[in-house]
């Protein structure tokens, strides 16, 4: 970590638009614009602040149809939308009257991000770490990934004609797998979990003074990206905030993000400030927020991942700290489920509202039947659920559970036979 801020000067060199310094989230001390995760004084984690313009809804309604009609909110150049770039954002959020009158609910809608360029929600977080990449004049795009972020990670570079390094976790899914390398740059499976893979990639980062590690060295900046899915469910619902909100945790960047975005939304007068609670949704196998949560320690006591949700499983969430602080803070919860409550939980999505959502899908609508059964969650109140990745890349999850009803000979005999 010494090395990363000893070798770079700490001087601001690109454009960040209206991006002012990192703030330290422990001791609120400031640091210029740079390429640091980690505090001078505390090692506390740094995020973005701002002096922002005034920003309209008219403004921002007139941008791009992606993530950068929101780029004055962003810490972005003015001219963002004009470089090639994967274009994320601005994915669908549907009215699930079907799922809300299975679950008891009122009011329930799915943001769902599996709409995405590469069909994950982190295809966001990784255009900002991109345009940072390239304001601080980083040569290299790379990351440690439980899979998601492989794969953006890998198509944002090749769009950028940049080349990419990324590391993965040697059992990943087989989709996640191809879906990364078919985009060229190096992608290197590590025999680990996600942990070791991420120790590995924070030691490389010392080493390498002109790789742009997304969720490390650059991971002040593409945090930010996160903010536009709480932007988007905002704008989308006519400029107004929801009630409840369900969100699945693997570090708890996007939790913490999404409040961050809901607050300045409210801070700059876009939306009427109404209260809203977050909810955290986690896997039982690897459930170190929630057990926190339900115990109510500050401290997230680390795990060692077992679970089919690989795209949640961080097993030492470097934003844990942060999601208690804003379930607690807005009156939520942090709730988990077993991998048969995963299945169901996708198989529940995609019957009741075409939605074919991945592991961490299944996850976040299974937290959110069981945060209703315990009554954790008021469902008469607007709720809008999470559902960040695509269930193609998690086929095997479902793969013993549906199929074909019967196979038959091509004759409309065989067809009555089988179908009354
Ligand atoms: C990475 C990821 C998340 C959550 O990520 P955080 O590390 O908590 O920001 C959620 N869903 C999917 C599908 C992901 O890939
Ligand atoms: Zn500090």
């Amino acid at each position: 970590m010494s090395t990363t801020l000893e070798s770079h000067p700490p001087t601001q060199t690109g454009s960040f638009g209206h991006a002012r310094a990192l703030v330290c989230r422990a001791c609120g001390g400031e640091q210029p614009l740079g390429p640091f995760y980690a505090c001078r004084e505390c090692f506390g984690p740094l995020e973005v602040a701002y002096d922002f313009p005034r920003v309209t809804r008219a403004g921002i309604e007139g941008g791009p149809p992606n993530i950068w009609r929101y780029r004055q909110l962003l810490p972005v150049r003015a001219d963002i939308a004009s470089i090639p770039n994967t274009e994320p954002g601005f994915t669908r959020l549907i009215k699930a009257d079907n799922l809300a009158r299975e679950l008891g609910m009122v009011s329930l809608w799915v943001k769902d991000d599996s709409g995405n360029p590469t069909h994950s929600f982190k295809d966001r977080v990784v255009a900002v770490a991109l345009a940072a990449g390239r304001e601080l004049g980083l040569k290299v795009l790379a990351c440690p990934s439980t899979g998601n972020l492989a794969n953006a990670v890998a198509a944002a570079a090749a769009r950028a004609g940049m080349k990419s390094v990324v590391f993965i976790p040697h059992d990943l899914e087989r989709a996640k797998v191809l879906s990364t390398a078919v985009y060229g740059g190096t992608l290197i499976a590590v025999k680990g979990n996600y942990d070791d893979v991420n120790r590995l990639a924070s030691e490389i980062a010392g080493e390498e003074d002109d790789w742009a590690f997304v969720n490390v060295n650059v991971r002040p900046y593409y945090s930010e990206g996160s903010k536009t899915l709480g932007y988007e469910v905002a704008e989308q619902l006519g400029w107004r905030l929801p009630r409840q909100v369900v969100i699945p945790v693997a570090s708890g960047s996007q939790l913490t993000k999404v409040d961050k975005g809901l607050a300045e939304l409210t801070q700059l007068g876009l939306v009427e400030s109404t209260p809203y609670r977050i909810f955290g949704a986690q896997a039982n196998g690897c459930s170190p927020v929630a057990e926190a949560f339900r115990a109510g320690r500050d401290v997230v006591r680390p795990v060692r991942p077992d679970t089919i949700a690989k795209s949640l499983a961080i097993g030492n969430p470097a934003d844990g700290p942060y999601v208690l602080d804003a379930v607690r803070r807005t009156g939520g919860a942090v709730e988990s489920v077993t991998d048969a409550e995963i299945r169901d939980g996708i198989a529940l999505l995609a019957r009741t509202e075409g939605v074919f959502a991945e592991t961490a899908g299944g996850v976040t609508i299974a937290t959110l039947k069981k945060l209703v059964e315990t009554g954790q969650l008021d469902p008469t109140q607007e709720t809008v659920v999470f559902n960040t990745g695509d269930g193609l890349k998690t086929l095997d999850a479902i793969a013993d559970r549906v199929g074909p009803a019967a196979t038959i000979e091509p004759t409309y005999a065989a067809f009555r036979a089988v179908f009354r």
